[in-house]
């Protein structure tokens, strides 16, 4: 099949071409320095036709400062055979100052005998609208990330109070006030928990009961908040000498329990032997002679929390009948 070929272009007729072409068009004769520049190349900078020197220099002093290294070097790659293509977005400055953003695409059309450039044909294509509506998308996809951000860490400040206050709530929920030990409530949950633990492992698990003596008298004569005082001291004292592992609550008013895993009715015993005698020989309120008495039971098999804690209470019991400041078991 026979090529269609284009009819003979003469210059006359490539010109009115190039006028014809919205882009603007530049044709550069390397070995003269002459520049042809479109119409429409000065329409888009806002120029007057033909107002501007036909050389290179036009071409250099509307090139923006900031991208005239980049292009000359593209420039350069191309011109010196370095690089295949020659395709390049730059600002141009226009008649009013401003600066529009153009593609530059141009090819070289004829070479001298020795390689150097003779004549190379260009043309600017007017890109800020897309450069704009980019630039718009990208603030407004940084102003929807910055909403993101703040929304999440919104989310996250709300999150960490609510854990707070979770972890605020847990703790007064399981906290005696005034004195800071496990209250009643923890030590029922504990309670239930080490009796499972104790009949799955086969282990021995002991509870002392501790009740202050006369604590009544104490109010009554020293006043409720010397009372108050007695209560937290000998909290204090005994909270200094339990195990990690044991379960110091506050049962109510002034008595006490403490539950003892893995420990034997013997063993209780001599912890609360040593309790005992802590207290009593502690120096707690002037001008009173502050003691506690104790009942001790280890768990035996089968039975409930409930019928643990009265025999245990039934032993504190015993212990208060025989005079008190004294350590009675089941
Ligand atoms: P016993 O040796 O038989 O245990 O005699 P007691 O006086 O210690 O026993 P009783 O049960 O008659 O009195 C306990 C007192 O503890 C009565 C109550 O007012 C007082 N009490 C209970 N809770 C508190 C408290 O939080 N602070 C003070 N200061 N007193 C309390
Ligand atoms: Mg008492």
């Amino acid at each position: 099949m026979q090529p269609v070929l284009l009819p003979d272009v003469n210059e006359l007729s490539l010109r009115t071409t190039l006028e014809l072409i919205s882009d603007g068009i530049w044709d550069w004769n390397a070995n003269t320095g002459y520049v042809y520049r479109s119409p429409s190349w000065y329409k888009m900078l806002g120029y007057d036709i033909d107002s501007l020197d036909n050389t290179v220099f036009t071409w250099e002093n509307v090139i923006h400062k900031a991208d005239f290294e980049r292009v000359m070097s593209h420039f350069d790659d191309y011109i010196s055979h370095k690089s295949s293509e020659y395709k390049i977005q730059y600002r141009c400055k226009a008649k009013d100052g401003t600066y529009l953003w153009i593609e530059d695409t141009a090819a070289i059309v004829t070479q001298n005998q020795d390689g150097s450039v003779a004549r190379m044909i260009g043309a600017h294509r007017n890109i800020e609208a897309e450069k704009q509506l980019l630039e718009h998308n990208k603030q407004i996809q940084s102003s929807l990330q910055s909403l993101v951000d703040k929304q999440t860490q919104e989310l996250l400040d709300a999150n960490q109070k609510l854990e707070k206050q979770a972890t605020e709530a847990e703790v007064l929920a399981t906290t005696d006030a005034l004195t800071s030990i496990a209250n009643r409530y923890f030590f029922e949950q504990r309670l239930h928990h080490e009796i499972a633990r104790a009949n799955r492992f086969n282990e021995a698990l002991s509870l002392i009961a501790m009740d202050i003596d006369h604590f009544k008298n104490i109010n009554d004569l020293q006043g409720h908040i010397a009372g108050d005082m007695v209560l937290i001291k000998i909290t204090n004292l005994i909270n200094n000498h339990v195990r990690e592992i044991d379960v110091f609550a506050r049962w109510g008013g002034d008595e006490f329990m403490i539950l003892l895993p893995n420990t034997s009715q013997v063993e209780a015993e001599n912890v609360a032997e040593k309790f005992r005698s802590l207290i009593a020989d502690e120096h707690i309120i002037q001008g009173h002679c502050v003691t506690a008495s104790f009942g001790v039971a280890e768990l035996v098999s089968k039975e409930s929390s409930e019928q643990f804690i009265i025999r245990t209470d039934r032993a504190l019991y015993l212990a208060k009948e025989e005079g008190r400041n004294a350590v009675r078991c089941q």
